[in-house]
């Protein structure tokens, strides 16, 4: 897999009123870090699309600039700027009387990739997606499952190896089961390519499980704040963000903090359900809570770190994020 340098992107007093004069971003200012997943969450209608929109400049800006890999968007050609960034969209547009494997071959053949690098590629990103090029392959999309399309539009947005990736709601048409599995498997792909992506979501779970960071918008694209998914959720910083992010979040912090490797109690006798040492503490007081022993077994591979009752969950996320439940 080839690993393009992530260009960062930066997002300086931007503006953009429709026409008519509606305003849907007022001012948003926003550094977004090379190989980092930006989450903008907020309320339907905040804004958050016209965003991702500007940066590739399906929509021109009213005022403020955008650079993308240091040039400002207005100045760049935009079918030229548009093929260095990735777009994947909720109705992801595939072209219906197209196979998969043309479909994603779209970018790489419009920049005259000879047939076998094509050909090399759509293989490559389709098995990076979880797909079968010789079965999938030659399908068309109707006859794919919605979370299949989906994959087969991260695929085609991820074609042309483009140095930013633009998410707009991707995952939201499917349905909860379906959706949880895209997202994990696009975090373990994320992991693999290490783009910087912008995903729109107005869905706060899906912001802290996807999200390196979050930017939390209110109307007009204000910035009520812009941290790390803990940082959000440890010290909200407006009451938009609190009430936003819920009630519960001090449960959600539970995702964001992992399991301990040391401190752990030695195993009472007795089967145990078990978690990897690289699971968060929702999953190890989840499947505590699945089992009857009140443990719960942290494995390193084959090694038996020890165990976890509740009460060692809530000292872990405590020590991960001193200052939640507390009033801020
Ligand atoms: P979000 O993605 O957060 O749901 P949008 O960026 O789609 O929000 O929309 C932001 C605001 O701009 C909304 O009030 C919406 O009604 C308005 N808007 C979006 N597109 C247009 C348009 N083409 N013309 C006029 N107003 C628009």
């Amino acid at each position: 897999m080839s690993r393009a340098t992530a260009a960062p992107i930066r997002l300086d007093g931007v503006r953009k009123e429709y026409d008519g004069g509606a305003v849907a971003v007022a001012d948003l200012s926003l550094d977004i870090e090379a190989g980092d997943l930006v989450a903008l969450v907020g309320p339907s209608g905040c804004g958050k699309s016209t965003v991702l929109r500007m940066v590739n400049r399906l929509l021109d800006l009213s005022a403020g600039t955008i650079y993308v890999d240091g040039d400002d968007v207005m100045g760049s050609d935009p079918v030229e700027l548009r093929r260095r960034i990735g777009y994947c969209i909720q109705h992801i547009g595939l072209f219906p009387h197209q196979t998969i494997a043309a479909n994603v071959a779209t970018v790489p053949r419009l920049l005259g990739w000879s047939r076998s690098r094509v050909d090399e590629r759509v293989e490559e990103l389709l098995d990076l997606v979880g797909l079968d090029i010789a079965v999938h392959g030659k399908r068309y999309p109707h006859q794919l499952s919605g979370g299949q399309r989906q994959r087969v539009g991260v695929a085609r947005a991820l074609a042309a190896d483009p140095v930013v990736l633009l998410m707009d709601e991707p995952f939201s048409a499917v349905d909860p089961i379906a959706r949880g599995k895209l997202q994990e498997e696009f975090l373990r792909l994320q992991a693999d390519v290490r783009k910087t992506i912008v995903f729109v979501t107005h869905d706060v779970d899906e912001a802290i499980r996807l999200g390196d960071k979050i930017a939390v918008l209110s109307e007009e694209a204000k910035l009520e704040q812009y941290g790390t998914p803990a940082e959000i959720l440890r010290s909200p910083q407006t009451t938009f963000v609190s009430e936003f992010v819920g009630a519960d979040r001090g449960v959600k912090s539970l995702s964001v903090a992992k399991v301990p490797r040391v401190g752990l109690r030695a195993a009472p006798p007795g089967e145990h359900p078990h978690v990897t040492i690289h699971a968060t503490l929702r999953e190890a007081l989840s499947q505590l809570l699945d089992g009857d022993t009140g443990h719960v077994t942290i494995l390193d591979g084959r090694d038996n770190l020890g165990v976890m009752n509740t009460e060692d969950i809530y000292t872990a996320l405590r020590a991960s994020s001193p200052s939640t439940g507390e009033s801020d």
